[in-house]
């Protein structure tokens, strides 16, 4: 996400900061590059113009020109500006307050449509509503089929008429499906084609005359770039759109599409889509991205997620084991599971400030993937005791995981160092308060 707008952004910022002073021909430079950087992201090329000329004329202004860190200054109207570009502060969708929430996907085939539907109503079963999918996309068979598959796997029930293609009264009939069955959310999948056509825009509206939703989404594919941004703009000339769900942004590492969208077509991005997986759909803050595009990380979200995945009460029991230094490899394997949870390494590590930069080489997802193999082939005689792991058994371990008996040595020997430095830490505490030593 962003890399390489990420990647030029600071290095750019890296000179001005160098600066005590910055002088007009400084920030003139600057802001050329800063152009540069943009328009080679894809960025529309109008909406560059505006934001370099409102960054210019504040970089110009006096507080920035005489302040002790004018370069750090300029940093923060970057900031502040690129979040008013994407869109101010993030709103959430509002909740009708005659159910059922009725909420229309539109998008063009492959965008991620059906994907992004299925994500949506997970995030409302996971915040204690109950959410209804209907698939009314009735060209297509194996699309209703992908959103019943999908609706199975997250326990969600989907609305389908297998033999009717009059889709304005299967959203109307699946209203009161919903009204009936106490389902407070309604989420529709409708058709996409290929291309734009009147035949598809006809359809849309005639679904919003029928069954007036009360937030029509646009699904949009960020990797498409500006096509994206063209895309948004004829829907809303001829559906109207509330909103947009940007999807595949894991994959766009120019950005141009979150980052031109709502200033040319002036409709916010409620929703990024950042993997294949049903939990990768995040609420879209314009001013944390903002923060994540100067890589000085998102704390705020990773929080949030972390609230929401992580129970807490494993939490808790966690940090029982962890004072009484009684954690084990059963206690890793757990955590673990909690961390993926909050999605790849990438995206966490994307979201703490600093972390990007250091360009950790020993942290990825398949290093993740070697140890909990080791750590699931390990009795539970094993996880719980690590000391009677001798060879024969870690070769049997090393059989059953398809790694090396080299990998089962180094994951114990690295368990076992973080074993010993916790019961140093947990003892060096207990010595301090106990004989008033310290500080
Ligand atoms: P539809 O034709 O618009 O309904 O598109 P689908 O929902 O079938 O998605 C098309 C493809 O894009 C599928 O392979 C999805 O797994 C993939 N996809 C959807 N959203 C995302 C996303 O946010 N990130 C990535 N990497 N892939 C996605």
């Amino acid at each position: 996400m962003f890399e390489s707008l990420t990647t030029k952004l600071d290095s750019i910022f890296s000179q001005l900061r160098g600066r005590g002073k910055l002088s007009e021909s400084n920030i003139k430079d600057a802001m050329r590059e800063i152009r540069l950087a943009l328009l080679e992201a894809d960025v529309n090329f109008q909406v560059v113009k505006d934001f370099v000329e409102r960054v210019r004329e504040q970089s110009m202004g006096q507080e920035v020109m005489r302040s002790l860190t004018p370069g750090q200054q300029v940093v923060k109207i970057v900031r502040d500006e690129l979040g008013a570009l994407m869109g101010g502060e993030h709103r959430p969708l509002s909740i009708a307050t005659r159910p059922p929430t009725t909420i229309l996907l539109m998008g063009l085939q492959g965008s991620g449509k059906t994907t992004a539907a299925a994500k949506l109503a997970r995030t409302f079963k996971d915040t204690g509503h109950r959410p209804m999918l209907v698939a009314a996309d009735v060209y297509r068979p194996a699309a209703i089929d992908q959103l019943r598959t999908l609706g199975a796997s997250l326990d969600i029930p989907v609305y389908a008429q297998d033999d009717s293609q009059d889709v304005a009264g299967i959203c109307a009939q699946a209203r009161e499906t919903a009204r009936s069955g106490n389902h407070n959310i309604l989420i529709i999948d409708t058709a996409g084609r290929l291309q734009i056509n009147d035949e598809l825009m006809q359809e849309l509206r005639d679904v919003k005359t029928v069954a007036p939703p009360h937030h029509s989404l646009l699904v949009v594919d960020a990797m498409t770039g500006q096509e994206a941004v063209k895309v948004a703009q004829a829907f809303d000339e001829e559906v109207g759109i509330d909103a947009t769900i940007l999807t595949k942004l894991d994959g766009d590492a120019r950005g141009g599409a979150a980052l031109s969208i709502r200033a040319v077509v002036g409709k916010p991005i409620q929703y990024i889509g950042v993997g294949e997986k049903l939990d990768a759909l995040e609420p879209f803050h314009p001013d944390r991205m903002a923060s994540r595009i100067l890589g000085m990380g998102d704390v705020l979200s990773l929080i949030e997620k972390a609230e929401q995945t992580i129970d807490e009460e494993t939490a808790a029991e966690l940090e029982q084991k962890l004072r009484k230094a009684s954690f084990t490899l059963e206690d890793f394997q757990d955590q673990l599971k909690q961390i993926k949870k909050l999605g790849s390494l990438d995206s966490i590590i994307s979201m703490i400030p600093g972390l990007k930069k250091a360009n950790l080489p020993s942290v990825d997802d398949s290093e993740l993937k070697r140890v909990e193999a080791i750590i699931s082939s390990m009795t539970l005689e094993e996880r719980r005791n690590h000391l009677i792991i001798n060879g024969s058994r870690r070769k049997r371990i090393a059989r059953g995981s398809g790694t090396e008996v080299g990998d089962v040595n180094r994951l114990i020997k690295q368990f076992t160092q973080t074993q010993k430095m916790m019961k140093s830490m947990m003892g060096g505490q207990k010595k301090g308060k106990g004989k008033g030593k310290g500080r």
